[in-house]
């Protein structure tokens, strides 16, 4: 039996994660969100004392990573990295920047790309990152690139810090945002572009439901209800 596939591809806080997550409830597809995965090994080389940076450094460290996906009960993606949940320590601030260092390394994209590929040969996925359109599944049964306006993004991170009681600064965050998508797009492994056959999807100027909606519509246009 094949399985289906949507391929979500866009820079940080476009709401690709957000989106992602709805939409595969809605289709009732696995949702499979690859920077959680990319974050688990940044995880591993900080936690090694490795510097992110340096492909010396990380490559003799993936032979020994023992990292592993499942699913709770509740359908969310948990993370396992030698056995301990670490879900949640993934989304320090820490890690988010290290991780586009270590995801510009050659040697860890082509590690995680066999464990990527393998959950869309096991089920039908709605799986989010930078390059699952052009490099992971190229040959997804659609594909999606989502994007939206620095400022938007920058917004809504902040009304998320604020939701969860963090102080956080509008510009720092402004500025954060714009040297990731740099890092993000200029790298020369896998740099995160728009596939040539990825429907373009812009959430500036929408709500979530908003852009729900119009991803669903786009999503029975493409592959059917
Ligand atoms: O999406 P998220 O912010 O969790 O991703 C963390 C980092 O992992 C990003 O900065 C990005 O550089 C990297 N990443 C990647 N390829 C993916 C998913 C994430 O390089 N498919």
């Amino acid at each position: 039996m094949s399985y289906r596939s949507i391929a979500i591809d866009g820079p940080a806080g476009a709401g690709k994660s957000t989106l992602a997550r709805r939409l595969a409830k809605e289709l009732g597809y696995l949702y499979v969100d690859t920077g959680a995965i990319y974050r688990t090994v940044t995880l591993a080389v900080l936690r090694a004392g490795a510097d992110p940076a340096e492909e010396k450094d990380v490559v003799p460290l993936l032979e020994g990573l023992d990292i592993r996906m499942a699913y709770n009960d509740a359908g969310e993606q948990r993370m396992y990295l030698s056995g301990e949940d670490v879900s949640e320590a993934i989304r320090e601030h820490m890690v988010s920047g290290a991780a586009s260092k270590v995801s510009a390394i050659p040697a860890v994209r082509t590690f995680l790309l066999d464990f990527q590929r393998r959950q869309a040969r096991e089920n039908n996925v709605v799986m989010d990152g930078r390059d699952i359109g052009t490099v992971v599944l190229p040959g997804a049964d659609m594909k999606i690139f989502l994007t939206a306006a620095p400022e938007a993004r920058a917004r809504r991170r902040l009304l998320e810090l604020e939701q969860r009681g963090q102080r956080a600064d509008y510009d720092a965050i402004l500025r954060d945002i714009r040297e990731r998508d740099h890092q993000d797009e200029s790298r020369s492994v896998a740099p995160l572009k728009r596939a040539g056959d990825a429907d373009l999807f812009d959430t500036t100027q929408l709500n979530l439901e908003q852009s729900l909606a119009g991803l669903l519509s786009l999503v029975k246009e493409k592959i059917g209800p």
